[in-house]
């Protein structure tokens, strides 16, 4: 049976202790140094991909919920997960009729197409993770919705893929209590679309972005402190 008051899209959630953001692990799957440079260094820079992401979220960022038939709908919709320490916002949680209550299926809204990588999945598994805690019943699959493709693909929450969400929320918890930024890799196919590539710094192997910002504003002193001489 679902407990509905977890499943309410307007019901306040307790507080976790400093959670993890679910979307810090979708940026550590692409690129731990990504998500350290976001959630540890508190950097971001929209570009053309993470805008059209940030409008086709705006869809779903009004919390409602709807019932239609046997399946309720309910967006934007709070997530937490005490055994993990996440916390995060489902854009669209569908919760469908059975017969011993309701089982919750999570939809997340992307923009592009599905990819090689699996990091929108270890997104969706991660909710999937919060809404079993929750709801104290099995979430055995999710979809994710594609914008460019206008395409649903379903998601089987299986052993592997929980697995590899679980290490990834293991290590990046790791590296945020360590307050680490891992070096840079470059990978072509990742690091050109991604909005930070200017604070990183790939093929310059930069470590750390606040040292880039350091080393920038250094630079734009002396050059100051040269024009107040001149
Ligand atoms: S530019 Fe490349 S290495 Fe740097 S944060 Fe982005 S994906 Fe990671």
């Amino acid at each position: 049976m679902v407990n509905s008051a977890c499943a309410n899209a307007s019901t306040s959630l307790p507080e976790l202790d400093d959670p993890i953001p679910i979307s810090a692990l979708q940026h550590a799957v692409y690129c731990m140094r990504q998500a350290a440079l976001i959630h540890i260094e508190r950097l971001w820079e929209e570009n053309r991909f993470t805008a059209e992401g940030r409008v086709l979220h705006d869809v779903t960022d009004e919390p409602t919920d709807h019932k239609r038939r046997n399946v309720r709908r309910v967006t934007a919709m709070q997530l937490i997960c005490r055994r993990l320490n996440l916390a995060g916002v489902a854009d669209v949680v569908e919760f469908r009729a059975d017969a011993s209550g309701e089982v919750a299926f999570p939809v997340e809204y992307k923009r592009g197409k599905s990819k090689l990588h699996r990091a929108d999945e270890v997104q969706l598994c991660a909710q999937a993770l919060c809404l079993e805690e929750m709801t104290a019943r099995s979430v055995p699959e999710g979809a994710l919705f594609y914008a460019q493709t206008r395409r649903r693909v379903i998601v089987p929450i299986d052993s592997e893929l929980r697995r590899l969400t679980e290490d990834t929320v293991q290590e990046f918890g790791a590296l945020r209590a360590a307050g680490r930024t891992p070096a840079a890799i470059y990978r072509a196919e990742r690091c050109h679309a991604c909005s930070l590539i200017e604070q990183c710094r790939p093929k310059a192997g930069a470590k750390s972005a606040a040292g880039f910002r350091a080393r920038a504003i250094d630079v734009a002193l002396s050059a100051n402190a040269a024009d107040d001489d001149w």
